[in-house]
């Protein structure tokens, strides 16, 4: 699937790097010893949207998918057990509208942002789930949690979101903290001997490219024992000299350039001069809306993609492998099984008039006084093994 996966993305126009010969490039990542990431410099992620955007808008223009932009949804339309619509509100006029179909599919993202500060965006905010949910969609795994460990670290109280380094920079860079707790020194007044490259020590064979989870542990351990850096102490350094002293600055600026350049405008500190400063954040989400094999909820009709579903039992999104599983929901699972669902279902003709879209004002969708069922997190600080999921077993997107 995944090689499928990235053929596909090739065939969309996602820009790879290649080698010199002009196969596609590979590079390694965290919790893998061996170069088996595909990858679009530090923005792989950007790309495949971008290359999901441009096809999606051929389709808008070609006239086969009619676009709403700027609506929330609001609420699942449910008729004789079956999901018959959505409605939504129009984020532009303020108006609710109504939209009938055979089936409804969620693709609305996860819930990091219970965490308050994540590295997803503040309209990430779970709310269609939750809608779900409360039409009585099952929800699983939600203590399956992946904590990046490479974020800049929280600067203030006026910020909404956290901002990711990409898990690249731990290719090259060397994570450490002072050995001795409360050490205030800048960087470059800790002699080599005082300073704890714990990482390396602890996992001598994966050094700083240990998986995500062992990574952001150990920087919390650190920071715990009072060896964080920074004004507030949570920080740890990635530090890019000792590439610099071995490959040059024009290389690490080659490889990294676009990432010191976001790092520097946000912190004011340039990171070939001075060790970057990160901490883990709360960055994606492997439980969600419970499916079946065909991504159908247990509400006839509902299918759930991305990462708004539980993929399966969570694992499949494990490591660096939330885009492979929802590109491999929307390009190579829905597209079949929910030719599967219409074929074999009876769905009584419905119009936008039937009362099920007629909410009883805005109290339906905004009940001063919710009463249950809610939903109870019980949320474990830290990730899970990158190395275990199925679904990226030959590679991964990173
Ligand atoms: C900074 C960052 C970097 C990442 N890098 C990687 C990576 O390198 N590799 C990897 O595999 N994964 C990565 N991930 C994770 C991956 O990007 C996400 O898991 C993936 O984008 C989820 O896609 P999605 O389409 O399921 O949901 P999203 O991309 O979250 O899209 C959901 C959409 O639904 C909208 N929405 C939510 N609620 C409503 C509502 N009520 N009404 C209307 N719209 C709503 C949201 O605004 C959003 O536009 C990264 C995530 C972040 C935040």
């Amino acid at each position: 699937m995944s090689i499928n996966i990235i053929d596909h993305c090739v065939a969309q126009g996602i820009p790879f790097a290649r080698e010199y010969g002009g196969l596609l490039a590979n590079r390694s990542f965290g919790g893998a010893q061996v170069s088996r990431t595909f990858y679009a410099r530090g923005q792989t992620g950007q790309q495949l949207l971008l290359g999901a955007y441009s096809s999606l808008m051929r389709q808008v223009a070609a006239g086969r998918v009619s676009m709403f932009p700027r609506r929330e949804l609001l609420d699942i339309v449910v008729v004789n057990g079956q999901a018959r619509g959505i409605v939504v509100r129009n984020l532009v006029t303020g108006e609710f509208e109504s939209h009938g179909a055979d089936a409804v599919v969620l693709c609305t993202g996860g819930y990091a942002n219970v965490f308050y500060l994540s590295t997803n965006a503040m309209a990430s905010n779970v709310s269609a789930n939750f809608r779900a949910y409360k039409k009585g969609a099952f929800f699983a795994n939600p203590c399956y949690t992946q904590i990046h460990p490479t974020c800049i670290p929280v600067h203030g109280t006026c910020q909404s979101k956290l901002t990711l380094m990409s898990e690249s920079l731990r290719n090259d860079g060397r994570v450490w903290v002072p050995k001795t707790p409360g050490d205030k020194r800048p960087p470059n007044q800790i002699p080599e001997s005082e300073r704890d490259y714990y990482l390396e020590e602890k996992y001598p064979s994966f050094g700083n490219l240990v998986p995500r989870d062992v990574a952001s542990r150990n920087a919390k351990a650190q920071c715990d024992m009072g060896k964080g850096v920074g004004e507030t102490g949570f920080a740890v350094y990635l530090d890019f000299a000792d590439a610099i002293r071995r490959d040059g600055k024009e290389v690490i600026q080659q490889k990294y350039g676009n990432l010191c350049q976001m790092y520097e405008k946000i912190t004011a500190s340039n990171p070939y001069e001075t060790p970057m400063m990160i901490y883990p954040a709360s960055h994606y989400v492997m439980g969600g809306l419970w499916v079946d094999y065909n991504l159908m909820s247990n509400l006839d009709g509902l299918f759930v993609l991305g990462e708004a579903n539980f993929s399966d039992h969570g694992a499949n999104r494990l490591g660096a492998s939330a885009l492979m599983q929802g590109l491999a929901d929307g390009y190579f699972v829905i597209p079949y099984t929910i030719g599967g669902y219409l074929a074999g279902t009876d769905r009584p003709e419905i119009t936008t008039d039937h009362p099920a879209f007629k909410p009883n004002g805005p109290e339906s969708f905004f009940p001063s006084t919710e009463t249950g069922p809610w939903m109870t997190f019980t949320v474990n600080w830290v990730t899970f093994s990158g190395n275990t999921a199925a679904c990226h077993e030959t590679m991964r997107v990173c």
